[in-house]
């Protein structure tokens, strides 16, 4: 017991993502066992070939920390750092599920989408903000993972 659930599937492979929203998917950080605590890298999403976002992430126990900037229309970059905080489930046969917990509502999700410059669970995106094609966001300073 105790053991990851390695060796599972998850139903259908995660896709790229070519629509405009930014998605993080938790399952796709777990399939590439970027869960440990003191894990660090960098989250890219392409669309139409071109790199639409790349985002800084640090593991911390029980969270994830997203480093990124952000610029919409003609205002300055902004620096912005996100929490995550994690949460799992376990299955009675010692399988566990990992969820992000919407920093807004604080519900279970699978996948949270970029919302402004936030990311927040599928039902507190506004769809119209989605379509203005003003987001960009470059890689944040590197991010110091605190004890
Ligand atoms: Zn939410």
């Amino acid at each position: 017991m105790g053991g990851y659930g390695s060796g599972r599937h998850f139903g259908a492979a995660s896709k790229a993502t070519t629509e405009s929203r930014l998605q993080l998917d938790v399952r796709y950080l777990k399939k590439h066992n970027s869960l440990k605590p003191g894990t660090a890298g960098v989250l890219s999403w392409l669309s139409s070939n071109l790199e639409a976002g790349t985002i800084g992430f640090t593991v911390q126990q029980g969270r994830l920390i997203l480093n990124y900037r952000y610029r919409f229309q003609e205002r300055d970059l902004e620096d912005v750092q996100e929490i995550i905080n994690l949460d799992r489930t376990y299955c009675n046969y010692g399988g566990e599920r990992v969820w992000l917990l919407c920093p807004q509502c604080g519900q279970r999700v699978l996948v949270l989408y970029l919302n402004g410059k936030d990311f927040l669970c599928r039902h507190l995106t506004d769809v119209n903000y989605f379509s203005r094609p003003a987001t960009i966001i470059i890689p944040g300073s590197p991010l110091p993972v605190k004890a």
